[in-house]
């Protein structure tokens, strides 16, 4: 009996036809209530026609068994596997979703060490990498080897940023992100055919180190604030199709598809990026530009969490422009937090003494005394109650916050700073400051924070920010613990240091915490003996990237001993000047685990750091969660 048939995602004119008991679609395209699928391919939904059966009579004696072969079987079809070591193919589960590997694309197994399974069937070193996949046809129409077209497909976004549609890429960018792979058939069934094992990467690096077996799905980020920037990796999909060679029509050749999206579990981590100016209202460090900030979130942070499933989102002020940092913030007994003698060396009570004053803001940047201050200090003050003391003492019209640090370790009591401002507004500068107290006098227990943002001293910057400039430039800008805060200078004092992290150290005891918002935050240089950090180029790819990850995770590096510490993202060695596919990029995910120094929980000896060895992707996605949200 005729019918009609409502089509699937999945469905060819062939399929049904074969389904239906023809040799192919040719009857059904022949039917006028079919003539729209003539001209397109069909989509799910559509309602196909069928036609009643031809019969034809064969004579043959009725008292023996006849074999009758289909001559076109079975119906075709095509899905994404990962195949398994025990069951047939036919029993291997579909796949929901594929995610960018983890793995350094040409290693595999256990270890991450071995080679790339290059062959077809099941290899245990393949399959170790739970994001390798494979494409699988059935093929009604024979054939020692076929081909599959792999293609990303880039999403097309609504106003509101979700996803109306996906489309195919074009031009240039069409060619690197499509992959046409063999597929032969599987040893349990002739007509279901299996590509070799293959990886979704996220670089053209990548891409080159294994062509066979990559399809490259990544940015088309330019920094330009625009559609390209939008472009999400973890937003495309990918599909597969196969146009089956028995298919007589002319055009559209029936083609069997299947199309999967890129990620799971997926989540935006936040981020504001804070620049300085080189004067006030001039123009940014180290010939910056806001589009190079925003290129570099949104094309390498963009490709390298995407293994994690993470992808960037500007958070608050987005990317921050800030005049540089003025003097007006007193570090009291930095880092070791010493108590006053609350003497001078003739005996008298000591003091701490400061001008204030303010600068214009005109060409010329001009100092303008305004008024001078006095503290009497008491004996056994905490930097603390200096700070206090200072604060009680500043003149009308001004304002003093105060800021205790962390306690280092060992110490007693923790340093504090007083940041003083100008309530009309206007740029405070503290100058020409002394004690007369016989310890504070010592060295680095009165500064005032000068930044020099082409020699900013990172003396002992480690998880904490140790020296007064560096908590300046921290506290410079709209900061929050719910996403990461970095904050772009032109040069540190080491020429050779590219950026450095801020943790929230959840394994210490909670007054040795970096207090907000000296925490969740770190600051990258422009200008290094390396090359350029934060600047349009492709130069120190992963160091921003990296930043970030300690944060996150909040811990430290990934041991260089380790068989995958070289190549973790993480690496103590310098992240990699160049993109390669043996860079330093990977956040390994279970099953390899690598070890990573932190701080020791247990604290057997103050500022203790023991090895754990984790999956770099839950680490982050756990410890750093505060800072990311739902996709
Ligand atoms: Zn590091």
């Amino acid at each position: 009996m005729a019918k009609t048939v409502v089509a699937k995602s999945t469905d060819t004119l062939c399929g049904i036809a074969i389904r239906e008991g023809f040799l192919n679609c040719n009857p059904l395209r022949a039917q006028e209530a079919n003539k729209a699928y003539r001209t397109r391919e069909l989509l799910a939904g559509d309602k196909v026609f069928v036609p009643d059966l031809r019969k034809t009579e064969e004579g043959r004696p009725t008292t023996d068994t006849h074999r009758f072969k289909r001559k076109r079987w079975p119906e075709p079809s095509l899905r994404f596997v990962r195949g398994s070591k025990t069951k047939v193919a036919a029993a291997d589960a579909t796949l929901t979703f594929l995610n960018i590997s983890n793995f350094v694309t040409n290693q595999a197994g256990t270890s991450g060490t071995a080679a790339f399974p290059n062959g077809y069937g099941f290899h245990a070193d393949a399959d170790a990498d739970s994001d390798t996949f494979k494409v699988e046809v059935v093929s009604p129409d024979g054939g020692a080897k076929i081909k599959v077209l792999l293609e990303a497909l880039k999403p097309v976004y609504k106003a509101d940023g979700t996803v109306e549609k996906w489309e195919l890429f074009s031009g240039a960018e069409y060619a690197a992100r499509k992959n046409e792979v063999e597929l032969v058939p599987t040893k349990s069934d002739a007509k279901r055919y299996r590509s070799r094992y293959l990886r979704l990467v996220s670089d053209e690096a990548d891409a080159a180190a294994v062509p066979a077996q990559t399809l490259l799905v990544t940015t088309m980020s330019d920094g330009l604030a625009g559609e390209h920037d939008k472009v999400e990796i973890l937003d495309q999909h990918v599909r597969a199709s196969y146009k089956l060679p028995g298919c007589k029509a002319a055009a559209p050749v029936c083609t069997v598809r299947a199309q999967l999206p890129v990620g799971e579990n997926r989540k935006r981590c936040r981020i504001a990026i804070h620049v300085f100016r080189v004067a006030p209202g001039g123009a940014l460090v180290a010939g910056l530009t806001n589009r190079a900030l925003r290129l570099r979130v949104l094309k390498w942070f963009r490709r390298a969490y995407a293994q994690a499933n993470i992808a960037p989102k500007f958070d608050g002020p987005g990317i921050e422009v800030l005049d540089p940092p003025w003097a007006n913030m007193i570090a009291i007994a930095n880092p070791h937090g010493s108590r006053t003698l609350g003497l001078s060396a003739s005996g008298a009570t000591s003091t701490i003494s400061f001008d204030l004053g303010r600068v214009s803001q005109g060409a010329v940047l001009d100092w303008f005394h305004d008024t001078s201050v006095t503290v009497n200090l008491k004996p056994n003050m905490t930097p603390k109650a200096v700070c206090d003391a200072i604060n009680a003492a500043l003149p009308a019209g001004y304002r003093g916050r105060v800021f205790p640090n962390a306690r280092k370790f060992n110490d007693l009591d923790p340093s504090c700073d007083i940041v003083i401002t100008k309530a009309d507004g206007t740029i405070t500068v503290i100058r020409n400051e002394a004690t007369t107290d016989l310890v504070l006098a010592g060295a680095g227990n009165l500064a005032v924070a000068r930044v020099n943002l082409v020699n900013v001293d990172d003396s002992d910057a480690d998880s904490e920010p140790t020296t007064p400039e560096l908590r300046k430039i921290l506290r410079s800008g709209t900061s929050a613990d719910t996403r990461i805060d970095y904050f772009v200078i032109d040069r540190f004092a080491s020429t050779t240091l590219r950026g450095v992290s801020f943790l929230a150290s959840t394994h210490l005891p909670a007054d040795q915490r970096n207090p907000a918002p000296l925490r969740w935050a770190g600051i990258m240089a422009c200008n290094t003996t390396s090359g350029k950090v934060m600047d349009a180029s492709d130069n120190l790819p992963f160091t921003f990237p990296h930043e970030a990850g300690h944060v996150l995770h909040d811990r430290f590096h990934a041991d260089a001993a380790d068989p995958n510490g070289p190549t973790e993202m993480m690496s103590g060695g310098g992240t990699t000047a160049a993109n390669a596919a043996n860079a330093t990029k990977r956040i390994c995910d279970d099953p390899i685990q690598v070890n990573y120094s932190q701080y020791n929980p247990a604290q057997p000896t103050q500022g203790a750091v023991n090895k754990v060895k984790v999956a770099a992707t839950k680490g982050m996605r756990t410890r750093g969660a505060q800072t990311l949200e739902g996709w």
